[in-house]
């Protein structure tokens, strides 16, 4: 490995906060694995085998090309595509055994057009309004689905609830649940194998044990839905790394970087690092973020450039040329790093870069 820029991800912590959810779900209910956008980050291959490995039968991902790379990858459980697929892509969907959901009725029409029996789960829209069949007319909706019973291979019905990780929001989630629950008893007849409705907080929060499938996306990969969510003890499994590539003394009243927005007013050493916003590190991060070095942390000063950053490593004596930085560490987790610029951990994880080499230990 080349150590430039790079991410350790640790399949031991994938697998520990995995069965630390699980173990926080009713007896029966099952993990599916939420692995879209690359397994947020961490390399959906890896992470799929791994889970396949720890008894994951379901796994989810955003879109058809994410499907593909999962079954090259050679993983054998059902795959959801939760997103848009282009209507004209049925036949591959049936032939690579993918599962597709269904985003509205117009969706639902031009698959079944293909003339290819396409595995689907319809996706019910209960109040996010992003996708799904109107959760507002339970009987209409269910007459939809039917009707679509022998054009298509029906097999699930889900939800998503867009407030789950809110306790200040929990009536509505409540209410999104019920909407849900309606559709599932009006289509009980078509004995539908996979209904779900939970994402990770509601497999802790809003599990009324109903259901089989909890969709485990983000305490998987160890961080947080919302900063005061109460979750169990997931550890993040990523951890990014970068190197010192040259350090110099700077005097009282000379800038650094970009548009001049620092200025030192002390002698300063200051290191510069390989990674910069064409990595995924932030340019938010300029003048706010911190990294570790040595276990200490070292500000950053002025502006996150491309490809390069700085960082006031004045108090650091063991920063020197080709020492070790932590971009993300236990010490700063990417929720620590989202709250310092108003975005969510998701966001980190997901934006680093695909120069950012990963390394599995
Ligand atoms: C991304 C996603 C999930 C996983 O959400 P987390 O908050 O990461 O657990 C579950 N369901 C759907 C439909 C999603 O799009």
């Amino acid at each position: 490995m080349i150590m430039r820029s790079w991410a350790e991800i640790d399949l031991r912590r994938i697998r520990e906060n995995y069965e630390l959810y699980k173990a926080a779900l009713a007896p029966g209910q099952k993990v599916m694995a939420v692995v879209k956008a690359d397994a947020y980050g961490h390399g959906h291959a890896e992470i799929s085998r791994l889970l396949e490995d720890a008894g994951v039968d379901f796994f989810a991902v955003s879109n058809i090309t994410e499907a593909l790379e999962l079954r090259q990858a050679g993983i054998k459980g059902n795959i959801l595509i939760l997103g848009y697929t282009p209507a004209n892509c049925a036949e591959m969907l049936v032939q690579n055994d993918i599962t597709q959901a269904v985003l509205s009725p117009e969706y639902a029409e031009a698959l079944a057009a293909q003339g290819q029996k396409v595995k689907v789960h319809f996706a019910l829209d209960t109040g996010m309004n992003r996708i799904g069949l109107d959760g507002d007319k339970p009987a209409e909706t269910a007459r939809l689905i039917r009707a679509y019973a022998d054009k298509l291979a029906v097999e699930g019905l889900f939800t998503h609830l867009c407030a789950a990780d809110t306790p200040a929001q929990d009536a509505f989630t409540e209410a999104q649940i019920a909407k849900f629950t309606a559709v599932a008893d009006a289509v009980r007849d078509l004995s539908l194998p996979y209904i779900h409705y939970m994402n990770s907080a509601a497999g802790i929060a809003h599990n009324n044990g109903k259901t089989v499938y909890a969709r485990l996306g983000i305490l998987l990969y160890g961080l947080k839905p919302a900063d005061d969510f109460a979750a169990p003890a997931v550890l993040p499994a990523l951890s990014w790394k970068t190197v010192i590539s040259m350090v110099k003394d700077v005097l009282p009243g000379e800038k650094i970087g970009y548009g001049l927005t620092y200025e030192a007013t002390r002698p300063m050493r200051v290191a510069t690092l390989p990674t910069g916003y064409a990595d995924g590190y932030r340019r938010a991060l300029s003048n706010k973020g911190v990294v570790y070095i040595a276990g200490q942390p070292a500000p950053i000063v002025g502006r996150i450039c491309m490809d390069q950053m700085m960082v006031d490593v004045t108090d650091i004596p063991e920063a020197v040329p080709g020492a070790e930085v932590s971009l993300l560490c236990d010490e700063y987790t990417a929720d620590r790093m989202a709250a310092d610029i108003d975005t969510i951990g998701y966001e980190i994880i997901c934006g680093i870069s695909k120069r950012v080499e990963r390394e599995y230990k």
